[in-house]
């Protein structure tokens, strides 16, 4: 068995699994003095964005503090639904029944959109659809998950399956959860090779793609132009639309107040025997569970390893340190890994919002769509192209998530520093403790 001290393998590193195929892009070129649309963050909402502008013909540049591609997007578990988190997540809590169905509609629209794109497109993205389960991590949440999954089932004509306790070894071999419910519509990708796909077609449509150009700062639009202040010189633009999530910082003026990045970290095993795997996920689905720190877990698109992730403490921690705590965890659920060690660890930062819901819209005649809550890589990719449309004047219809006034983070003199997520991580972590210590676990 791995003590903690050798659970990491020789070579371990802290870049992400995703990047030893498709790392981020280093793109130093010039920027241009001028453009119509300045796109500010090159995840897959800034990128999906101006494809779509650029395939329009209009003069679109997008502009990344770093590499293009160094956010979440090349980071996350690349697990692609529609509408769970809203439900699962608990978003729709008090939101009106008509707004509810509205926004479910949009995300089944986002996943519907990000399928066709990629078949459409040709996109390398090794998207497989071989459902997800999702597992109660108490025995009293199976029938909250079955009840969410008859209102997915209502709303989003998925396919779902309660997997009791008793059968859940058709699902993976683990003591650690308590039955839970399979839909088998949702599936998983690899985000750097979406990632990679994007910016090629982005670039193939004639946008403008530049890494290591910070915004500074934005300045009020004079004879219709905004100055725009950069790490590397000004540029003029027309619009600016920012889609920076996670990563929001002060030169997205309001939006920084109403968005906290909240950091996750996976880890991914070293090649694991093939039965090990088909023991531990016997149908190559996505894995999640109903912890409030939520555990996320998939086989790697080529089924070799087990990606393992979720937040291993209250505090921010080197991915170093946050491996072998994560490592600790997954065996927790799957003792039969306790043998195998961690090759990568690596974390990202997730836009939360107050409301737990994603906004799109125009604020200070600004342009934005941020708010990924945990769920992004469909529905940030929807909501950089239905801004595009909406900025082309060619949306059929406003987007349910098209509402930029949301509340800000509710906490007092909040700036944009999460001085307090320790604490609600804490609270979130004593919660999953005791909801298992009163189940008897
Ligand atoms: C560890 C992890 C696991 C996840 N797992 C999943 C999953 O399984 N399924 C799912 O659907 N979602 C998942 N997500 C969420 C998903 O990755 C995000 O929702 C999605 O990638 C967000 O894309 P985006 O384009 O909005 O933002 P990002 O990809 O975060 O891009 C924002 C970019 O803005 C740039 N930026 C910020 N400020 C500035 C500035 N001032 N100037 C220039 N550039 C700036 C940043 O450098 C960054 O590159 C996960 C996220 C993480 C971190």
């Amino acid at each position: 068995m791995a003590e903690s001290s050798g659970v990491l393998a020789p070579g371990f590193t802290t870049d992400p699994y995703w990047w030893d195929a498709a790392p981020p892009e280093t793109a130093r070129e010039p920027l241009p003095e001028q453009t119509d649309v300045l796109v500010v963050g090159s995840g897959y909402c800034g990128l999906s964005a101006a494809a779509e502008l650029a395939r329009h013909g209009v003069d679109v540049t997008v502009v990344d503090a770093e590499d293009l591609g160094a956010g979440a997007s090349t980071r996350s578990g690349g697990m692609v639904s529609s509408g769970q988190k809203l439900v699962i997540g608990g978003a729709i809590k008090g939101v009106d029944a008509a707004r509810m169905g509205r926004l479910l509609e949009d995300s089944l629209s986002s996943y519907e959109h990000l399928k066709t794109l990629i078949r459409e497109k040709e996109l390398d993205a090794d998207l497989g659809v071989f459902g997800r389960y999702f597992a109660a991590h108490v025995p009293r949440h199976y029938d909250r998950l079955r009840r969410q999954g008859e209102l997915l089932a209502k709303h989003t004509g998925v396919t779902v399956h309660e997997i009791p306790k008793s059968r859940q070894d058709e699902i993976t071999r683990t003591d650690y959860y308590h039955g839970g419910i399979v839909i088998d519509d949702y599936g998983g990708l690899h985000p750097a090779k979406y990632h990679r796909a994007l910016r090629r077609l982005a670039a193939a449509n004639g946008a403008i793609l530049r890494s290591h150009a910070p915004v500074l700062k934005v300045g009020p639009a004079v004879d219709g132009l905004h100055e725009v202040e950069t790490g590397r010189g000004r540029i003029k633009a027309r619009q600016v639309f920012f889609g920076t999530n996670g990563y929001s910082d002060k030169a997205s003026g309001f939006l920084h107040k109403k968005v906290v990045g909240v950091r996750s970290y996976q880890i991914a095993t070293e090649p694991l025997p093939p039965v090990l795997i088909a023991e531990i996920n016997t149908g190559r689905r996505m894995i999640t569970d109903s912890r409030k720190e939520l555990i996320y877990a998939r086989p790697s698109p080529d089924g070799t390893r087990i990606l393992f992730g979720s937040r291993p403490g209250m505090f921010t921690l080197p991915e170093r340190e946050a491996a072998p705590r994560l490592h600790a965890m997954m065996i927790k659920v799957w003792p039969q890994l306790a043998g195998y060690r961690v090759t990568h660890c690596w974390s990202g930062k997730v836009g939360m919002t107050a409301d737990k819901i994603a906004h799109m819209g125009r604020q200070d005649g600004i342009d934005f769509a941020i708010g990924c809550n945990g769920n992004g890589v469909a529905l940030m990719t929807y909501l950089g192209h239905q801004s595009a449309l909406k900025l082309l004047g060619r949306q059929n219809r406003s987007s349910a998530f098209d509402d930029p006034s949301f509340p800000k983070i509710p906490v007092p003199f909040y700036d944009g520093r999460p001085w307090f997520l320790p604490i609600v991580s804490g609270w979130y972590h004593l919660q999953d403790a005791i909801a298992r210590r009163a189940a008897g676990l």
